[in-house]
């Protein structure tokens, strides 16, 4: 994309929280491969996160590489510190780090985990986004954020993940309500909101045999790839193309969900 559209996203800058694996990494790659510098970003994956340093940087491209658990208070705040450090700015995050964590009845949900889900899903997403904004406005306005929602937002999700869902749930109605507090910032923020993509998530809280009866609900017939968000955040990271767009959930899913 080195011409034409999406030409805005040569030299800016974005950090992909959880970039080490999954959807994440294959938006790093994606966007430094349409010219943007990327705050890679891992929590335990650091020969992972320095692959996908590495790639991008033999690709041309400017990449480094950050360490933390969003979970923790402070840390979303400090790796968009480091990012503006090393790049001198900021013009996008994606808060794409999160977790299903495991899937558990309702009834038998203990008050950790759901601290664990309010901490991880809930907690980094808004103090990541109040960074930003606060990064964005000091920048003189302008900027976008893309939160990573879920289709198990609208159906609840599979069986055990009632906080999971309820947290990507959050997140759609979260974003919806912040677009419009800073719109007249000029910063964007939208979702982008999964179906089912092979993931190191998924294989870890999906059996094979959930996966294969949920392809068959799929009416593109397959379960998808990590990398098939990256057109989305392509889009939405640029101004010329989605100037226009805020506030939006953007769905991928193989028509799992027909709104
Ligand atoms: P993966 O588990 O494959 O990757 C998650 C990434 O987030 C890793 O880089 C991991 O880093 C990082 N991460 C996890 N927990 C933390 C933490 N506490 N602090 C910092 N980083 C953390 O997930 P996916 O790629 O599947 O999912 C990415 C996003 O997309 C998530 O928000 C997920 O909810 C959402 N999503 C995924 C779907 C899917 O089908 N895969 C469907 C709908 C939504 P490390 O490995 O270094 O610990």
């Amino acid at each position: 994309m080195a011409t034409g559209l999406g030409q805005d996203l040569q030299g800016k800058v974005v950090l992909v929280t959880g970039s080490s694996r999954g959807i994440g990494a294959e938006a790093a790659k994606g966007l430094a491969a349409a010219g943007m510098k990327v705050a890679v970003h891992y929590r335990s994956g650091k020969a992972e996160g320095e692959t996908v340093r590495d790639a991008i940087i033999a690709a041309g491209s400017e990449a480094i590489l950050l360490q933390g658990d969003v979970s923790e208070k402070g840390v979303v705040e400090r790796l968009i510190a480091e990012t503006v450090q090393h790049f001198g700015r900021i013009d996008v995050l994606i808060n794409n780090a999160g977790d299903l964590i495991e899937r558990r009845p309702v009834a038998d949900t203990s008050d950790d985990l759901f601290e664990q889900h309010i901490a991880l899903n809930f907690r980094s997403t808004f103090a990541a986004c109040r960074a930003a904004v606060a990064q964005f406005r000091k920048q003189g306005g302008g900027g976008g954020i893309i939160n990573l929602s879920s289709i198990a937002a609208r159906t609840g999700g599979g069986g055990g993940s009632s906080l999971y869902a309820g947290s990507k749930a959050f997140i759609a109605t979260f974003s919806r309500a912040l677009a419009k507090e800073v719109a007249a910032d000029r910063i964007r923020v939208n979702c982008v909101s999964p179906g089912v993509l092979s993931t190191p998530m998924q294989d870890r809280t999906s059996p094979p045999e959930m996966l294969a009866a949920l392809a068959k609900q799929i009416p593109l017939g397959r379960i998808g790839a990590a990398d098939e968000c990256v057109g989305a955040f392509q889009w939405l990271c640029s101004d010329a193309m989605s100037g226009y767009v805020t506030g939006q959930v953007i769905e991928i899913n193989g028509g799992l969900l027909m709104p």
